[in-house]
């Protein structure tokens, strides 16, 4: 994806609450942790139904990354394996041997593997999210601490280089996340300069949403093959329809 696309897609805090999306008074003011589970993870329902709360992908993890929630993790589901990336990220292990001790199926193997091996960058644990009013690039700050963290730098998070209005001279290099790429990591996360981090990961479910059915996004792979039993008969009233655009007339 070029950096500009890239930037029409990027994922930002700020862009988010001004879509009118409350991930911002969900995940900040909340006192639960965010549930990122490990690498391969159902979602969250199949996970909790099928997790027999072993530990056996804690024990694999040869980073501690993993844990077992506990009373006082709230939100997470006691006994339930999450990692928190602020403290240790995900080291995305080639060999995944927390998926692999998984004896249920509750991280499915299937789900990151291609043509027999593991592939551990298909692993969606979560997506980085960059607050726009903490991230000290978008001060005019150079930083690109998480960028250089990023285990796939240049796809799942890109510098998109804007003019500085505010002062009219050099550069403002921001970081944009692009969701497509964006495994959950957290190695952005853990790397940030920041107080508290500027970028975090959190539960895809939250902040990723999806198209109606009848939106058709041509330009991208296979996007077309939702016209494949279109009905090509239809024929439109030129004129009806330019008026219906102009003034909001039904057809
Ligand atoms: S991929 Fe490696 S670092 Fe990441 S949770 Fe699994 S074992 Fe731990
Ligand atoms: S190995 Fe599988 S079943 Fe056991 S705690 Fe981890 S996710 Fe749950
Ligand atoms: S969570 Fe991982 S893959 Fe996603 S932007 Fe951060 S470092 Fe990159």
């Amino acid at each position: 994806m070029q950096r500009r696309e890239a930037f029409k897609t990027g994922f930002s805090l700020l862009a988010l609450v001004a879509g009118g999306v409350a991930v911002g008074t969900q995940y900040a003011s909340a006192t639960q942790l965010p549930r990122l589970r490990p690498p391969g993870a159902l979602s969250e329902d199949a996970f909790l139904t099928k997790c027999i709360r072993c530990g056996l992908c804690v024990s694999a993890c040869p980073f501690d990354t993993l844990r077992l929630a506990q009373f006082r993790d709230n939100g997470v589901g006691i006994g339930t394996p999450f990692f928190e990336p602020r403290k240790i990220p995900c080291y995305m292990c080639t060999d995944i041997p927390c998926t692999e001790a998984c004896p249920t199926d509750a991280l499915d193997k299937k789900a990151l593997s291609e043509q027999g091996s593991y592939d551990i960058n298909k692993a969606r644990m979560g997506i980085a999210v960059v607050d726009e009013l903490n991230c000290v690039a978008y001060l005019g700050v150079q930083c690109d601490a998480c960028y250089r963290a990023c285990p796939l730098i240049d796809k799942a998070i890109v510098i998109d280089a804007r003019h500085n209005d505010r002062t009219g001279k050099h550069a403002m290099l921001l970081p944009k996340v692009d969701p497509t790429y964006c495994t959950g990591c957290g190695k952005c996360e853990h790397a940030c300069i920041t107080k508290k981090a500027a970028i975090t990961v959190v539960p895809r479910e939250l902040v990723v949403g999806e198209l109606n059915d009848n939106y058709v996004v041509g330009w991208q792979e296979g996007g077309d093959a939702k016209l494949k039993d279109a009905d090509t008969n239809i024929k439109m009233d030129l004129k009806k329809s330019i008026k219906a655009l102009d003034k909001g007339v039904e057809l």
